[in-house]
């Protein structure tokens, strides 16, 4: 089986915080200016005893909207071609926006196994939010703060389960 876990979603909803939450590393630059990272980052998360590969994707930094979101749904595309398993970000501070909308129909029809994280969840009120990311047809939205580290143990069990 693959191994690989690719986090995806569009700039700033955390990916970079959670790739070095998870890889225990500040590897991969985090910024709260959208498109910060650049090209893909790979690291290794260990949890209770088991290893895997994460791969955090990004875009590169290119000021025009239009491009910049062609440059996401690229990098999409190529992390569902490796991966085993994608952990799509959303950010429940923000609501679903179109850009959303985009990403999780490519991860629909890649057929991969896909977790939905409603990242950003630092409080309960937070999370009450999280339900509306139902609507992009992923599942349940898995609720964690990538800043705090809530909700990452329960994370990582379910994603050493559908490994
Ligand atoms: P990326 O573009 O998806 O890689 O997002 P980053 O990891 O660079 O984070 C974008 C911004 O969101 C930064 O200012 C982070 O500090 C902030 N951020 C990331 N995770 C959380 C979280 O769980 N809660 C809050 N409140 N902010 C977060
Ligand atoms: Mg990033």
């Amino acid at each position: 089986a693959n191994n690989l876990v690719a986090i995806v979603g569009r700039p700033n909803v955390g990916k970079s915080t959670l790739f070095n939450r998870l890889t225990k590393s500040r590897q991969a630059i985090v910024s709260d200016e959208a498109g910060t990272t650049r090209d893909r980052q790979y690291g290794k998360c260990e949890w209770n005893g088991r290893e895997f590969s994460v791969v955090d994707t990004g875009g590169w930094v290119v000021n025009s909207d239009d491009i910049f979101e062609e440059e996401i749904r690229k990098q999409v595309i190529i992390a569902t071609e490796e991966a085993g398993l994608v952990l799509f970000l959303v950010d429940v501070t923000n609501g679903v926006t179109d850009l959303d909308v985009d990403v999780a129909k490519i991860l629909r029809r890649s057929k991969l196994p896909v977790i939905l994280v409603a990242n950003k969840a630092d409080n309960n009120v937070h999370q009450y939010y999280a339900a509306e990311f139902y609507s992009l047809g992923l599942g349940e939205p898995y609720c964690v703060s990538a800043a705090t580290g809530s909700g990452t143990g329960d994370l990582l069990d379910i994603v050493l389960d559908k490994l």
